[in-house]
């Protein structure tokens, strides 16, 4: 489904600068829309073509003219989308993407063209790109729709415009949930919306079941570690980060959990607490550590996850960060492991 920009859940300023270049007609070229995964980068960028390829001509898209019809289903003659084949972008895909651009637009307005996950496009084609944005053709727009704006080459980004989109408010993220994922209760869809950290879209992707199961998976083996008293510490305990899959989200739950402990350490109760049906383990851990500690943890997560952005190893990062709990930490410095 194509929605009209004022449909569009939170991106304010985003959707405003759009919404004027569109009136004025003073478009740049290219675009970067980037920012987490599921929060609607894709959602405005077709919303922006239709907007653009609506006949009607008034800058915002009517939804019933055969253009509007067209770009809903799919086949506008004017609209490219570009996606990953088997993981990557190829040369050959960027090849097409110029020939397209060099016809002439079929309704004679502008000719757009989306290039979903745009990371996933090789080197060779991304120099290909490189030379269509560095000699525009008239009334075309590219947009480059990505989670990890880094992963392009510099001059890449340097020729477009980067939009940054931000994470959800909880609170739109958790009512967008509520509304997508059926039988969905507003602790539940609060919980999902905090887990995936305001990204309605992972979360339509991921069962609640099956997050509360990962959660669970990482409390026993915190409860472990906090209560280890030498340094057989990761013994028994599989380690949570050694599969790389859902990184971000496994990490976003460790910043909730030590957020709960902190935040049930200070106030003793469960009001502000997200990860409310796991009352009795959140005082009983809150209980056993210091805030010290607690917060040594939450401090640890977020600067050991901006290493995982770049590749850092998932293992040895838990294993940081699980130092940090342990009463046994200074041994472990000092040994410098
Ligand atoms: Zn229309």
């Amino acid at each position: 489904m194509i929605v009209n920009f004022d449909q569009i859940r939170g991106h304010r300023k985003i959707l405003e600068l759009l919404t004027r270049v569109v009136h004025t007609k003073r478009l740049a070229h290219a675009y970067v829309f980037s920012g987490l995964e599921g929060i609607g980068k894709r959602l405005t960028a077709l919303a922006l073509a239709k907007n653009l390829l609506c006949s009607s001509g008034g800058g915002k898209s009517c939804g019933t003219c055969s253009a509007c019809i067209q770009v809903a289903r799919g086949n506008h003659p004017d609209l490219m989308m570009i996606e990953p084949e088997k993981g990557v972008i190829t040369i050959d895909n960027i090849r097409n993407l110029k020939r397209e651009l060099s016809r002439k637009s079929f309704s004679g307005g502008y000719k757009v063209c989306l290039v979903d996950d745009a990371d996933k496009m090789n080197l060779q084609a991304e120099n290909a790109l490189l030379k269509t944005l560095e000699e525009p053709t008239p009334d075309t727009v590219i947009i480059l729709i990505t989670a990890k704006p880094y992963r392009l080459l510099p001059t890449v980004l340097s020729r477009c415009q980067h939009l940054k989109f931000q994470p959800l408010a909880l609170f739109d993220a958790s009512e967008l949930i509520m509304g997508g994922v059926a039988g969905v209760g507003k602790d539940d869809a609060l919980l999902m919306a905090s887990l995936t950290g305001g990204s309605p879209g992972k979360s339509f992707t991921l069962k609640v079941e099956q997050l509360k199961g990962l959660r669970d998976s990482w409390i026993n083996q915190s409860k472990f570690c906090a209560q280890a008293k030498d340094e057989n510490f990761f013994v028994g305990e599989e380690n949570f980060l050694s599969d790389k899959e859902n990184v971000d989200l496994k990490l976003n739950l460790l910043r909730l959990w030590y957020r709960d402990l902190a935040l049930y350490k200070i106030y003793g109760n469960f009001d502000c607490v997200l990860n409310k049906d796991k009352a009795e383990e959140i005082a009983s851990q809150s209980s056993a550590l210091s805030l010290e500690r607690i917060l040594n943890a939450l401090l640890g997560t977020e600067k050991y996850s901006a290493t995982l952005e770049y590749n850092a190893n998932p293992q040895l990062t838990l294993e940081a960060i699980l130092m940090m709990l342990n009463p046994k930490r200074d041994f472990f410095w000092s040994k410098k492991i």
